[in-house]
């Protein structure tokens, strides 16, 4: 069998299975197996695949046709650019999470430039809660150096893939991690500048109608935010102000349809409140800064 013809012997297969973008997986797969990039398999379509190649290929289509993520099936996946791995400890990062990171870039970048007027040497601090796979962590530390980052998760697995995360991409020395329950995770006298946080927040009840990738594989404790989707919103918007220096930031990603319910949670105790869109056109992001 050639690259071609795994392409159309996996389109079939992965078709059976309802995944909706076949022929990409399968070249995805491809790249994987071979180490070799896209235009590559364009190329060099009648190359033979070896035994050994052929057969981690099927071990592949045999976890996808269950429906397994195919991130968790390569172990890793991309990120505002960057590489990051991923287990089925963590929820997988979703594009839809860039926006919220480059909110906080942008406004850490301010942050730093105001102090450079004023000739200090600013460090920004940033809390990043419940950070699962670290993406958002890692992320915000790879792009402002000036950036010291503490991030928490309530899972010791997740703690470690964030961790390793952090190593991969060069900014392991910048963030420090703790495990536990929302803030009584954090060791210590902290206060931050940024408090950044994409918690769970589906409903419980609407977990069971979510696509099988999501509900069969990837993690509950990543996905449940109680019967009406706010737990975490609550718990971190009542806590937060404790943890936050004088007109800090709390920005939390959202659900499409939670951006009142949580606009008004914040506007107790936060100022400027406001709600930010995704490429896709929904809500995504509630943000607001503590009141004086
Ligand atoms: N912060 C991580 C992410 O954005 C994990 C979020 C979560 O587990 N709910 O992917």
């Amino acid at each position: 069998m050639n690259i071609n013809e795994f392409i159309h012997y996996a389109k079939d297969k992965l078709k059976n299975a309802n995944i909706e973008t076949p022929v990409q997986e399968a070249g995805v797969m491809l790249c994987q197996v071979l180490n070799c990039t896209k235009a590559y398999l364009y190329a060099f379509g009648d190359r033979e695949l070896s035994l050994d190649e052929k057969s981690k290929l099927e071990d592949m289509l045999a976890q996808r046709v269950k429906n397994i993520p195919l991130q968790y099936i390569l172990g890793d996946t991309e990120f505002m650019s960057l590489r990051f791995m991923v287990t089925p400890a963590v929820l997988i990062p979703r594009q839809d999470t860039e926006i919220l990171v480059e909110k906080v870039i942008e406004l850490t970048k301010k942050q730093v430039l105001k102090g450079q007027n004023e000739n200090s040497n600013v460090r920004v601090k940033v809390l990043d809660m419940c950070t699962g796979s670290g993406c958002i962590a890692v992320s915000i530390a790879h792009f402002c150096p000036q950036c010291d980052i503490v991030a928490c998760d309530i899972s010791q697995e997740a703690i470690k893939v964030a961790e390793a995360n952090s190593e991969l991409n060069g900014v392991r020395n910048r963030v420090e991690f703790f495990c536990g329950d929302l803030f009584e995770a954090l060791k210590g006298n902290y206060r931050f500048d940024f408090i950044v946080s994409n918690p769970p927040y589906i409903e419980t009840e609407t977990i069971c109608g979510l696509q099988k990738e999501v509900r069969s594989y990837e993690p509950e404790l990543a996905l449940d935010g109680g019967a009406d989707g706010l737990d975490f919103y609550k718990k971190i918007t009542a806590t937060a102000p404790e943890y936050l220096n004088k007109l800090g930031w709390l920005v939390f990603e959202i659900g499409y349809n939670q951006a009142e319910k949580v606009s008004a949670l914040m506007k107790e105790s936060f100022i400027n409140v406001q709600v930010l869109k995704d490429y896709g056109g929904n809500d995504r992001v509630v943000m607001g800064q503590l009141a004086v």
